[in-house]
């Protein structure tokens, strides 16, 4: 929308006004019937956005109307309505979500296994086994989704650390810590000093696109640049450089629908 110039020259109001503004942007907000649009359309007024914007967020499967500050309650519903088709096909296009409890297949490392649940009252804590096929939950809990997720969450960490040690070996460099995040925007991040992040959700994703996003993690201890000796040492290093770079482009935002 052309109104970023105007919003950009606006000074910031005093804090004392932050509450009284609040009041009246939710007012303005109920004025208008987002509903109607989509149940999943959810009104952003975001202080840093420049322009109206509309973000699909796999993660809570919600649009993200993303309103300016400046911008009227009126312009951002109209701008809605006029993508009411296109917001509703971007939801419909989401893949189901995936809960992890007893029946779920779910990918791990790139094999579908069946979550199976086994509970018993009497036992005193929760164990799970991995096997080929299976994911076994001998439990107490009534609802182990969360210790599931937990234990996948083990399960990549030991994986991702496995794997960032042969590719550092191969550098000739090492890391500092690693880190294994519930990451929205990223699948991996390594900071100036040395320190490696992930998302757990890379689990889910096949074995080669793993050992790709280590190697590109990794690879970014000698670069943290993104320049053409960046990807020939992350090729260098990586089991299915190409693979990798393609299911990830093509597939990461599948690897959202898992949740406990
Ligand atoms: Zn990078």
């Amino acid at each position: 929308m052309a109104r970023e110039a105007k919003l950009r020259s606006r000074r910031v109001k005093p804090r004392a006004d932050a509450n009284l503004l609040t009041l009246k942007r939710n007012s303005a907000i109920e004025r208008y019937p987002f509903d109607d649009i989509s149940t999943r359309l959810k009104v952003n007024v975001s202080p840093r956005a420049k322009r109206l914007a509309l973000r699909l967020c796999p993660k809570t499967r919600t649009m993200n109307l993303v309103v300016p500050p400046r911008a009227s309650m009126k312009s951002a519903y109209h701008f809605a309505l006029e993508n009411e088709e296109w917001i509703k096909e971007k939801i419909r296009e989401l893949p189901r979500p995936v809960r992890l409890r007893d029946g779920a297949i779910i990918p791990v490392f790139g094999r579908d296994r069946r979550i199976v649940v086994l509970y018993n009252e009497n036992l005193k804590y929760t164990d799970i086994l991995l096997k080929k096929d299976e994911i076994i939950v001998m439990t107490n809990k009534e609802n182990p989704s969360a210790r599931i997720k937990r234990f996948l969450i083990e399960q990549t960490r030991a994986r991702i650390t496995e794997l960032a040690e042969q590719k550092c070996a191969a550098l000739g460099r090492d890391y500092k810590s690693i880190t294994i995040r519930d990451t929205v925007s990223r699948w991996g991040s390594c900071s100036s000093d040395g320190r490696l992040s992930f998302s757990w959700r890379l689990v889910f994703a096949p074995k080669n696109v793993l050992d790709y996003v280590v190697a590109h993690e990794c690879s970014h201890l000698i670069h943290m640049d993104h320049s053409q000796r960046f990807w020939d040492l992350c090729e260098s290093i990586s089991r299915d450089f190409d693979g990798g770079i393609d299911w990830m482009r093509e597939n990461a935002h599948t690897l959202m629908r898992f949740n406990a």
